[in-house]
């Protein structure tokens, strides 16, 4: 099947300067991704803080225009429509950021958050239904139409997320980007999120990008997880797969950091993988694999050639000249 969302030789970056009078420059904060969502499905960007998993979000909802490579939803590229067709398209594709507080308007009460985004978008839902429909939404949640009259301010960390969730699903959309958003809650109440999410998707089919640093979010959460280092993904696999066989240094290393993941197949040196060395920066990242400066697999190969991520015949790719032996049966492709 075609996927909802995929990610096509995508690069995307911003021009940052160096100093008062230092010369701009691109930085390639994304540089070169390939990404497939499939419907109903839930696809895991991780990743260091700086890796480009924001840009990456920000590309796919529109606001930050690629510098080449696409973004198709459901097939099409989006990327080059004029602003009235990008509407319609990009109402499909909606974001939920870390911390509802910067994206709620303080000033609007729930009502007016939601009732918005059917304004921005008439015919969607007509105004006689709008009463029903936010009651209806704030249950899916797990609010009530007696939380409609009140501000963003009254409500806890966690409603505050549902009120941003329901805000989302208001427009009806096919993928929702997550963008770290429950990394600011506690953990009792970023299980909660997560499951109520969990239950949308079976409820409504939507499809998930969503982006963390953690990787028991990853664990529990994902159907399919995506590797992210500096710009490129490194692996990508089937949650399973990946954890039980992460074929990548990188990936190795995160997982075997990771105080929430203990069931990772340790072939690397024993114990915990400390990484030393340089950690690159986005605006001049190292000749040949981007990894090598922190590798303890590194050869003379690794410093020259870019290992490419193949992503074609294979249902768990790996961008690295030395990985790990994979296991012989590999699941289907999907
Ligand atoms: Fe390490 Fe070389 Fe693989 Fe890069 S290509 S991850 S430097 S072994
Ligand atoms: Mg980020």
């Amino acid at each position: 099947a075609t996927p909802v969302l995929e990610l096509v030789d995508l690069v995307a970056g911003y021009r940052t300067r160096q100093g008062l009078f230092g010369r701009r420059r691109e930085v390639r904060a994304v540089a070169g991704v390939n990404l497939a969502v499939h419907e109903g499905q839930t696809v895991c960007l991780v990743g260091e803080s700086g890796c480009g998993k924001s840009t990456v979000a920000r590309t796919v909802v529109g606001l930050l225009r690629p510098i080449a490579g696409e973004v198709r939803l459901d097939g099409r590229d989006v990327t080059g429509l004029a602003r009235r067709d990008l509407k319609a398209v990009r109402r499909q594709v909606q974001l939920v950021f870390q911390d509802p507080y910067a994206s709620l308007n303080p000033h609007m009460t729930v009502r007016e958050l939601i009732t918005e985004a059917w304004r921005i978008h008439p015919g969607l839902v007509p105004q006689d239904r709008w009463d029903a429909e936010l009651a209806d939404l704030l249950e899916r949640v797990g609010l009530n139409a007696g939380h409609a009259a009140r501000y963003p301010h009254q409500f806890s960390g966690g409603q505050r997320q549902r009120i941003s969730i329901a805000r989302a699903l208001a427009v009806r959309p096919r993928v929702i980007v997550c963008d770290e958003a429950v990394s600011a809650l506690d953990v009792s109440i970023q299980a909660q999120v997560l499951t109520l999410l969990r239950q949308l998707q079976d409820e409504l089919g939507v499809a998930y990008l969503f982006i963390t640093h953690d990787l028991g979010v990853v664990r529990h959460f994902a159907d399919r997880v995506a590797v992210m280092h500096l710009g490129g993904i490194v692996e990508s696999g089937d949650t399973e797969q990946v954890f039980l066989h992460a074929a990548h240094p990188y990936t190795q290393a995160l997982l075997s950091a990771a105080p929430s993941v203990d069931d990772w197949r340790d072939d690397a040196p024993g114990g915990e993988i400390v990484l030393t060395g340089d950690v690159p920066s986005p605006l001049d990242p190292p000749a040949g694999c981007r990894f090598h400066t922190r590798c303890w697999k590194a050869q003379q190969r690794c410093r020259a050639d870019e290992p490419a991520l193949e992503i074609r015949d294979t249902a768990h790719p790996v961008a690295c000249h030395f990985p790990a032996p994979l296991p012989l049966v590999e699941p289907p492709v999907r």
